[in-house]
Parts: C-alpha cells; sequence; structure tokens
C-alpha cells in the first residue's frame, strides 16, 4: 500500500534526461524503473542504430568491460566499477539483451611481453583474489606465442571481464524503455533556464522547435554539448573532444582456432575482438585530436612494430570514430547536482558503457537525497 502511494507520489515528479547515449538511456532506464515520469530528449533518439555510422560515442564503442582488471581495490573509480559489473548482470537480464543466456560475452586475456607488465599482472591478481583473475604463465602460451609470432612473458585471463555489444545493448534498453513508458523526444535541446513562478517545478527546457516543457529535475548527460547549456546558467565545467578508432579487418582466411580468442584479447594496449569467422574488430584510445588519423591507425596496426604477418595482410573492410566527452584537470566521470534539481551525468571518456548503471544509479540516490 505504502510501495504504491510512494510510486503514484514519484508518477507527479517530472524529469528530463538531455542525451541519449549510454549515460542518457540508463539514466532515464533507471529512474523510469522507480516510477518517476522521465523524458529522454536527443535529436537522435529515435534514428536507426549503426555503428557504421556512429551518431553519439556509445554507438562508436567497443563495448569492452574491463571491470575488474582495475589495479586500485578503494576509492570512488573502484566503487563505480565493482557496482556497475554487479548491476550490469541484472540489467541485463532486465532489459533482455540477446547474450543473457551467458550474461555477455566473457572472458579479457591480457597478454605481456615484458617482465614488468607481468610484474603488474601479478600484482593485480594478488589484490584482487576474488575476482575472478588467474595468472597465466609462460608455459602456457604456446598458442598465443604462434598468433602474436612472440615469445610472451606472462599473461592473465580475467573471467568475469567482457565484453557487451553496443549496437544490441542500446536496441534492449529502447524497448525497455517504451515498456517502462519512458517519453522520448526527438529534439535537441536549446537551452535550459530556471522557473520562478511554478510550484516544484523550477526548471524550463527549451527544444528546437521553441517548445518549453517544466520539470522537476533536469539530468544533462549529453557529453561535449553540456558545457554549451551550462554556461548559460552560469556553471562553468571544461571537457574536451578526444578520439576513439575502431577498424574492423577482413581476413582471406581463418587463423589457425579461432575458437580460443576470448571475447577480448588485449596485447600491446590494443583490444582484439574476434567477431564473425573472417573478420576482427580492433580498438585502441589513442587520444590524438579529434579527425581519424591514418598514422593512429597504422599504429594501431603496427602495434610498436611488433604485428604478426596476418595482421600486416588484413584487409581493412570498416572503420569508424567517435568523439569522447573528457573532463580537463578531474578525473572522469563528472557526476554532480550543480543546483538544486539540475544534475550532470557526463564527462564520459574512457569506460562510459562499464561505468553506466553505477552511474544512473548515483543520480537516483541525489535525486531521492540519500
Ligand atoms: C571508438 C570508441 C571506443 C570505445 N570503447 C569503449 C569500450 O570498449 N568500453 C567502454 O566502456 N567505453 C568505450 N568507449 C567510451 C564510451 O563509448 C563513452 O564513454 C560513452 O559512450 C559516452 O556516453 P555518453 O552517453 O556520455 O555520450 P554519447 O554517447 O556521446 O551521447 C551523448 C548524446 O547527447 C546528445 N546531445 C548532445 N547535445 C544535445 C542537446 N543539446 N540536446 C539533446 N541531446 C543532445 C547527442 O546527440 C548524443 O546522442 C569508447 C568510445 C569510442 C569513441
Amino acid at each position: 500500500m505504502q510501495m504504491n502511494s510512494q510510486k503514484a507520489e514519484k508518477k507527479q515528479i517530472e524529469i528530463s534526461v538531455i542525451g541519449s547515449g549510454i549515460a542518457g538511456i540508463t539514466t532515464a532506464f533507471h529512474l523510469g524503473k522507480k516510477g518517476y515520469k522521465v523524458n529522454l530528449i536527443d535529436p537522435t533518439v529515435n534514428s536507426a542504430i549503426n555503428n557504421l555510422s556512429p551518431k553519439n560515442g556509445t554507438q562508436a564503442s567497443l563495448g569492452v568491460l574491463m571491470g575488474n582488471v582495475y589495479k586500485r581495490s578503494k576509492g570512488r573509480a573502484f566503487l563505480l566499477r565493482n557496482k556497475s559489473m554487479k548491476l550490469w548482470k541484472e540489467w541485463l537480464t532486465e532489459i533482455k539483451y540477446p547474450e543473457s543466456n551467458f550474461i555477455f560475452e566473457k572472458p579479457l586475456i591480457k597478454l605481456a611481453n615484458s617482465e614488468k607488465e607481468y610484474q603488474s599482472m601479478i600484482d593485480l591478481s594478488n589484490n584482487k583474489k576474488n575476482y575472478g583473475i588467474e595468472l597465466l604463465d609462460h608455459n602456457s602460451l604456446d598458442f598465443w606465442n604462434s598468433i602474436f609470432e612472440t615469445r610472451l612473458i606472462g599473461g592473465l585471463i580475467s573471467h568475469e571481464d567482457g565484453r557487451l555489444n553496443p549496437i544490441e545493448l542500446i536496441k534492449s534498453f529502447m524497448q525497455s524503455l517504451d515498456q517502462i513508458n519512458i517519453n522520448k523526444i526527438d529534439k535537441k535541446v536549446c537551452r535550459i533556464t530556471k522557473n520562478s513562478n511554478l510550484y516544484n517545478k523550477s526548471w524550463n527546457i527549451v527544444l528546437e522547435n521553441k517548445q518549453s516543457i517544466s520539470q522537476n529535475y533536469i539530468v544533462i548527460c549529453s557529453a561535449l554539448n553540456t558545457q554549451k547549456l551550462l554556461k548559460a546558467l552560469g556553471h562553468e565545467i571544461l571537457l574536451e573532444p578526444i578520439l576513439g578508432q575502431v577498424i574492423e579487418l577482413e581476413f582471406k582466411k581463418r587463423i589457425s582456432n579461432w575458437k580460443e580468442w576470448p571475447a577480448i584479447l588485449n596485447f600491446q594496449s590494443v583490444n582484439f575482438i574476434h567477431h564473425d569467422p573472417n573478420h576482427m574488430l580492433i580498438g585502441a584510445t589513442l587520444e590524438r585530436g579529434t579527425k581519424p588519423s591514418l598514422l593512429d591507425k597504422q599504429e594501431m596496426l603496427k602495434m610498436n612494430n611488433t604485428a604478426p604477418k596476418w595482421l600486416s595482410n588484413a584487409k581493412i573492410s570498416h572503420e569508424w570514430s567517435g568523439v569522447r566527452a573528457k573532463p580537463i584537470n578531474e578525473p572522469a566521470p563528472l557526476l554532480r547536482q550543480l543546483e538544486p534539481g539540475l544534475l550532470i551525468n557526463t564527462g564520459h571518456y574512457r569506460n562510459g558503457i562499464l561505468l553506466a548503471p553505477a552511474c544512473a544509479e548515483w543520480v537516483g540516490l541525489t535525486i531521492e537525497g540519500q
């Protein structure tokens, strides 16, 4: 009975989430499940979802979840990772993500070709005893030695890390948002203003078609555009654009025994994702400028001049890129209540997919005053 009256009260509270990348989608999902009346506003919210011409950072992403292979075991970044890895398992089942029979594709393997790198893996596995991390010593690396035409020093396998397919993920979320009656508005937000004369609806959103909506809460998840929306309200946050690139390679013939390939193979800071018989996605955070560059692409493919022949000989079948919003002089992400009713969940630069559930939960807890 009390639960029903709480839900009825929440239905009176209207929240607009600006931006429908993973930060906005997960925030709308979490608030909608709690019973709030939620608008999700983004000019692209009803557009086709496609990673070959991505409309935002989320659609461009590789979807790698490196939650457990994280060296710290305390602090905000650790807590967000830890929380997210738990929430993803629950949420993927709730949104009927297609891989949900085994939650997500696992595991992740990292390889080391220097003593220093392997030592940091040993330290990690000692610090993270119950996180599904297992060391691979040089005796167990014959397969990877032959694949990368090298003599590896060691490696690790992280059984609980892995990958989500961002396109499937967004599709599943979009259907779930319809089921919990999230109102999708496919318009750009031009301005946010303060309302002085309306009960608790103290915020006003002005859309590109001049329509204006009064709200109790606004949560801004609009990546780089967050700066502009906030500036007009006298709040300054600093974000810089950072490019991420993905290359899809096509191989003429199968490399021996692809079956042993994990969801993610990480070597020389490059992520390799084998995604159908003759194709491999590779991506790395190279962080130079905002336009895709030939230099960055060549660097990824050369792997510090250690690339094996199969990699050098592969044909690039597709490539795409996306821009990420990196906070300047402070750690990502930016989770803040700037004024009563005005929140930001943005500055997701790396690991935006990984951290999305914990960040959405932070929004919910903040609105509930906890
Ligand atoms: C190539 C690449 C690979 C990556 N790989 C990984 C990975 O493997 N794992 C991982 O965890 N992370 C990865 N990331 C990072 C991750 O994708 C981002 O951190 C995350 O997607 C950011 O999500 P977001 O919702 O903050 O921003 P975005 O996805 O960029 O969404 C912002 C949205 O705001 C909307 N918007 C902007 N202005 C307005 C306005 N005025 N009104 C309304 N809407 C507006 C935009 O249309 C956009 O849809 C990768 C990123 C890239 C580019």
